[in-house]
Protein backbone atom coordinates (compact mmCIF):
# COMPACT_ATOMS: atom_id res chain seq x y z
CA UNK A 1 0.00 0.00 0.00
CA UNK A 2 1.22 3.07 -1.15
CA UNK A 3 0.40 6.16 1.16
CA UNK A 4 0.68 9.92 -1.08
CA UNK A 5 0.39 12.69 1.05
CA UNK A 6 -2.04 15.83 -0.41
CA UNK A 7 0.06 18.96 -0.35
CA UNK A 8 -2.82 21.65 0.29
CA UNK A 9 -4.10 23.30 3.69
CA UNK A 10 -7.62 24.26 2.06
CA UNK A 11 -10.15 21.71 3.87
CA UNK A 12 -12.46 21.47 0.56
CA UNK A 13 -9.99 20.22 -1.74
CA UNK A 14 -9.24 17.30 1.11
CA UNK A 15 -12.77 16.84 1.05
CA UNK A 16 -12.79 16.52 -2.66
CA UNK A 17 -9.78 14.47 -2.95
CA UNK A 18 -10.94 11.90 -0.44
CA UNK A 19 -14.22 11.82 -1.90
CA UNK A 20 -12.11 11.34 -5.24
CA UNK A 21 -10.62 8.61 -4.00
CA UNK A 22 -13.69 6.69 -2.56
CA UNK A 23 -14.43 6.73 -5.97
CA UNK A 24 -11.84 5.96 -7.88
CA UNK A 25 -11.09 2.36 -6.43
CA UNK A 26 -7.66 2.61 -6.47
CA UNK A 27 -6.79 -0.46 -3.98
CA UNK A 28 -2.99 -0.08 -3.48
CA UNK A 29 -3.20 3.74 -3.19
CA UNK A 30 -4.39 5.67 0.22
CA UNK A 31 -4.68 9.20 0.37
CA UNK A 32 -4.06 11.41 3.69
CA UNK A 33 -4.21 14.89 3.69
CA UNK A 34 -1.13 17.45 5.34
CA UNK A 35 -2.65 17.35 8.24
CA UNK A 36 -3.36 13.65 9.07
CA UNK A 37 0.55 13.32 7.96
CA UNK A 38 1.66 15.83 10.14
CA UNK A 39 0.75 17.59 13.23
CA UNK A 40 1.54 21.39 11.83
CA UNK A 41 -0.56 20.72 8.46
CA UNK A 42 0.59 22.06 5.50
CA UNK A 43 3.18 24.89 5.83
CA UNK A 44 2.44 28.61 4.81
CA UNK A 45 3.71 28.77 1.08
CA UNK A 46 4.74 32.12 -0.77
CA UNK A 47 2.72 30.96 -4.77
CA UNK A 48 4.51 33.48 -6.34
CA UNK A 49 6.14 31.10 -9.58
CA UNK A 50 3.35 32.64 -12.19
CA UNK A 51 2.58 29.05 -13.26
CA UNK A 52 -0.23 26.80 -12.07
CA UNK A 53 3.02 24.27 -12.48
CA UNK A 54 5.36 25.97 -10.61
CA UNK A 55 2.75 27.11 -7.55
CA UNK A 56 1.75 23.24 -7.36
CA UNK A 57 5.67 22.32 -7.50
CA UNK A 58 6.20 24.89 -4.49
CA UNK A 59 3.62 23.26 -2.31
CA UNK A 60 4.60 19.56 -3.06
CA UNK A 61 8.30 20.48 -1.96
CA UNK A 62 7.72 22.43 0.99
CA UNK A 63 5.14 19.59 1.99
CA UNK A 64 7.61 16.98 1.34
CA UNK A 65 10.96 18.45 2.66
CA UNK A 66 9.07 18.37 6.16
CA UNK A 67 7.98 14.65 6.04
CA UNK A 68 10.21 11.20 6.48
CA UNK A 69 12.55 10.98 3.44
CA UNK A 70 10.60 9.14 0.53
CA UNK A 71 7.54 10.01 1.19
CA UNK A 72 4.81 11.12 -2.29
CA UNK A 73 3.19 14.26 -1.97
CA UNK A 74 0.17 14.71 -4.71
CA UNK A 75 -0.27 18.73 -5.06
CA UNK A 76 -3.20 20.75 -6.83
CA UNK A 77 -2.56 24.30 -8.13
CA UNK A 78 -5.98 25.46 -9.54
CA UNK A 79 -7.65 28.58 -10.93
CA UNK A 80 -10.46 30.35 -12.63
CA UNK A 81 -9.65 31.58 -16.42
CA UNK A 82 -12.34 34.11 -17.81
CA UNK A 83 -12.17 34.82 -21.44
CA UNK A 84 -13.54 38.35 -21.23
CA UNK A 85 -10.70 39.19 -19.17
CA UNK A 86 -8.11 37.72 -21.07
CA UNK A 87 -7.75 34.55 -19.35
CA UNK A 88 -7.70 36.44 -15.16
CA UNK A 89 -7.40 35.89 -12.65
CA UNK A 90 -5.64 32.86 -13.53
CA UNK A 91 -2.81 31.69 -11.76
CA UNK A 92 -4.25 34.77 -9.14
CA UNK A 93 -7.39 33.58 -8.64
CA UNK A 94 -7.03 32.57 -4.72
CA UNK A 95 -5.73 36.04 -4.39
CA UNK A 96 -7.85 38.49 -6.98
CA UNK A 97 -9.29 40.51 -4.44
CA UNK A 98 -6.34 41.01 -1.94
CA UNK A 99 -4.21 38.39 -0.45
CA UNK A 100 -6.20 38.32 2.45
CA UNK A 101 -9.67 37.85 0.39
CA UNK A 102 -12.37 35.57 1.39
CA UNK A 103 -13.85 33.82 -1.06
CA UNK A 104 -17.09 36.00 -1.49
CA UNK A 105 -14.95 38.75 -1.31
CA UNK A 106 -13.36 37.15 -5.07
CA UNK A 107 -16.47 36.16 -6.36
CA UNK A 108 -17.88 39.95 -5.66
CA UNK A 109 -14.81 41.23 -7.42
CA UNK A 110 -14.91 38.86 -10.27
CA UNK A 111 -18.93 39.86 -10.67
CA UNK A 112 -18.09 43.41 -11.08
CA UNK A 113 -15.72 43.03 -13.11
CA UNK A 114 -17.93 41.45 -15.61
CA UNK A 115 -20.84 43.52 -15.13
CA UNK A 116 -22.72 44.89 -18.29
CA UNK A 117 -21.04 41.96 -20.36
CA UNK A 118 -23.49 39.44 -21.74
CA UNK A 119 -24.00 36.09 -21.34
CA UNK A 120 -22.97 35.04 -24.59
CA UNK A 121 -19.45 36.52 -23.63
CA UNK A 122 -19.12 35.00 -19.80
CA UNK A 123 -16.88 31.98 -21.04
CA UNK A 124 -14.16 30.70 -18.78
CA UNK A 125 -12.99 27.56 -17.56
CA UNK A 126 -11.52 25.80 -14.51
CA UNK A 127 -8.19 24.74 -14.26
CA UNK A 128 -6.65 22.20 -12.75
CA UNK A 129 -2.70 21.21 -12.22
CA UNK A 130 -1.52 17.89 -10.15
CA UNK A 131 1.62 17.51 -9.38
CA UNK A 132 2.73 14.25 -7.88
CA UNK A 133 6.48 13.65 -6.80
CA UNK A 134 6.59 9.88 -5.78
CA UNK A 135 9.28 8.48 -3.57
CA UNK A 136 12.40 8.99 -5.52
CA UNK A 137 11.16 12.74 -6.06
CA UNK A 138 10.47 11.82 -9.59
CA UNK A 139 7.62 14.58 -10.93
CA UNK A 140 4.59 13.43 -12.79
CA UNK A 141 1.79 16.33 -13.70
CA UNK A 142 -1.70 15.85 -14.51
CA UNK A 143 -3.95 17.90 -15.66
CA UNK A 144 -7.96 19.20 -16.73
CA UNK A 145 -10.26 22.08 -17.70
CA UNK A 146 -13.32 22.29 -16.85
CA UNK A 147 -15.52 24.75 -19.02
CA UNK A 148 -18.48 26.67 -18.63
CA UNK A 149 -19.79 30.39 -17.93
CA UNK A 150 -19.80 32.79 -15.21
CA UNK A 151 -23.45 33.68 -14.19
CA UNK A 152 -24.68 36.86 -14.10
CA UNK A 153 -25.47 36.10 -10.08
CA UNK A 154 -24.17 33.77 -7.43
CA UNK A 155 -26.54 30.61 -6.95
CA UNK A 156 -25.63 29.19 -3.81
CA UNK A 157 -27.23 25.93 -3.21
CA UNK A 158 -25.04 24.60 -0.47
CA UNK A 159 -22.40 22.69 -2.57
CA UNK A 160 -18.71 23.53 -3.31
CA UNK A 161 -16.58 26.29 -2.13
CA UNK A 162 -14.97 29.32 -3.71
CA UNK A 163 -15.84 30.55 -7.01
CA UNK A 164 -19.02 27.16 -7.30
CA UNK A 165 -21.72 30.11 -6.60
CA UNK A 166 -20.80 31.67 -9.92
CA UNK A 167 -19.54 28.85 -11.97
CA UNK A 168 -22.85 27.34 -14.60
CA UNK A 169 -20.66 23.94 -15.95
CA UNK A 170 -21.58 23.63 -19.46
CA UNK A 171 -24.78 21.52 -20.38
CA UNK A 172 -25.92 22.24 -17.07
CA UNK A 173 -28.02 25.46 -15.81
CA UNK A 174 -27.02 25.24 -12.11
CA UNK A 175 -23.63 26.49 -11.05
CA UNK A 176 -21.44 24.21 -9.49
CA UNK A 177 -22.46 25.00 -6.02
CA UNK A 178 -26.06 23.78 -6.84
CA UNK A 179 -24.64 20.18 -7.93
CA UNK A 180 -24.51 17.46 -6.10
CA UNK A 181 -20.12 16.93 -5.25
CA UNK A 182 -20.62 13.53 -7.29
CA UNK A 183 -22.24 15.47 -10.30
CA UNK A 184 -19.67 17.92 -9.67
CA UNK A 185 -16.51 15.47 -10.01
CA UNK A 186 -17.71 14.26 -13.43
CA UNK A 187 -17.43 17.57 -15.03
CA UNK A 188 -14.97 19.38 -13.22
CA UNK A 189 -11.22 20.64 -13.49
CA UNK A 190 -10.03 18.27 -10.60
CA UNK A 191 -12.25 15.21 -10.63
CA UNK A 192 -10.98 14.57 -14.60
CA UNK A 193 -7.12 15.99 -13.44
CA UNK A 194 -7.57 13.08 -10.71
CA UNK A 195 -8.78 10.45 -12.86
CA UNK A 196 -5.13 10.68 -14.81
CA UNK A 197 -3.35 10.34 -12.15
CA UNK A 198 -5.50 7.25 -11.52
CA UNK A 199 -4.82 5.36 -14.53
CA UNK A 200 -1.28 6.26 -14.16
CA UNK A 201 -1.40 5.17 -10.60
CA UNK A 202 -3.11 1.87 -11.44
CA UNK A 203 -0.94 1.29 -14.46
CA UNK A 204 2.40 1.51 -12.22
P1 LIG B 1 -5.02 27.49 -4.99
O1 LIG B 1 -5.45 26.95 -3.67
O2 LIG B 1 -3.81 28.33 -4.92
O3 LIG B 1 -4.90 26.40 -6.01
O4 LIG B 1 -6.15 28.49 -5.44
C1 LIG B 1 -7.26 28.05 -6.12
C2 LIG B 1 -8.27 29.17 -6.23
O5 LIG B 1 -9.22 28.77 -7.20
C3 LIG B 1 -9.04 29.42 -4.94
O6 LIG B 1 -9.50 30.75 -4.90
C4 LIG B 1 -10.21 28.48 -5.07
O7 LIG B 1 -11.33 28.92 -4.35
C5 LIG B 1 -10.46 28.52 -6.58
N1 LIG B 1 -10.92 27.20 -7.01
C6 LIG B 1 -10.16 26.14 -7.38
N2 LIG B 1 -10.91 25.07 -7.65
C7 LIG B 1 -12.17 25.46 -7.43
C8 LIG B 1 -13.40 24.77 -7.52
O8 LIG B 1 -13.49 23.56 -7.81
N3 LIG B 1 -14.49 25.49 -7.24
C9 LIG B 1 -14.44 26.81 -6.88
N4 LIG B 1 -13.33 27.49 -6.76
C10 LIG B 1 -12.18 26.82 -7.04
Amino acid sequence: MTTIVIATGNAHKVEEFNRLAAESRLDNVRFVSAKEAREQGMPAVCEDSGTFVGNARLKARALQALLPAGTPVMADDSGLCVDALGGNPGVDTAYYAGPEATAAQNRAKLLAALEGVPATRRGAYFYCCLLLIDGNGNEFVFDAKSAGTIAMAESDGGFGFGYDPIFVPDGYDKTFAQLAGTVKDKLSHRGNAFQKLCAFLKAR
